[in-house]
């Protein structure tokens, strides 16, 4: 939570209740949840915070850099509050998007042709397929 209050400070923006609750149940979720997904776990606290009220806020945390979007896969916008450099394994089958570390990936040399048209500002591998659960699921299944 210190960066949390640290990136408030430096942004300028101001420190209420529901932010707060906003940013804890993002970090508190290791699947990127969407904005509807924190909606439902913040209402538990706050039963009268709107669903706009949670995707302003989301974005307001994403113009400070606090939280990373993640988008693609046709499914609504996720937010990352991990600001590390990480990966991505997303799950095709129930969605969910998983963080995963690995030295060699970020030091990945990409084509030539790719640095001398595009200005490269980072580097995040995303990998598809089945999670663990999901993956045992359908194992299930075959037999
Ligand atoms: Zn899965
Ligand atoms: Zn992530």
């Amino acid at each position: 939570m210190d960066l949390f209050y640290k990136k408030c400070k430096a942004n300028k923006l101001k420190i209420t209740p529901q932010r707060v609750a906003i940013y804890k149940v993002l970090t508190a979720s290791v699947s990127h949840p969407c904005a509807e997904q924190i909606h439902k776990e913040v209402k538990k606290q706050f039963p009268n915070i709107s669903l706009d009220t949670v995707n302003r806020t989301l974005v307001t945390f994403a113009g400070a850099q606090m939280v990373d979007v993640v988008e693609g896969h046709g499914d609504p916008r996720r937010f990352d509050p991990n600001q590390e450099i990480h990966h991505h394994f997303y799950c095709i089958s129930c969605h969910k998007i998983f963080d995963f570390q690995a030295d060699p990936l970020d030091s990945l040399t990409l084509p030539p042709e790719i640095e001398k048209k595009f200005l490269i500002t980072g580097k995040k591998i995303c990998l598809t397929g089945y999670c663990e659960q999901c993956r045992n699921k359908t194992a299930d299944k075959d037999e």
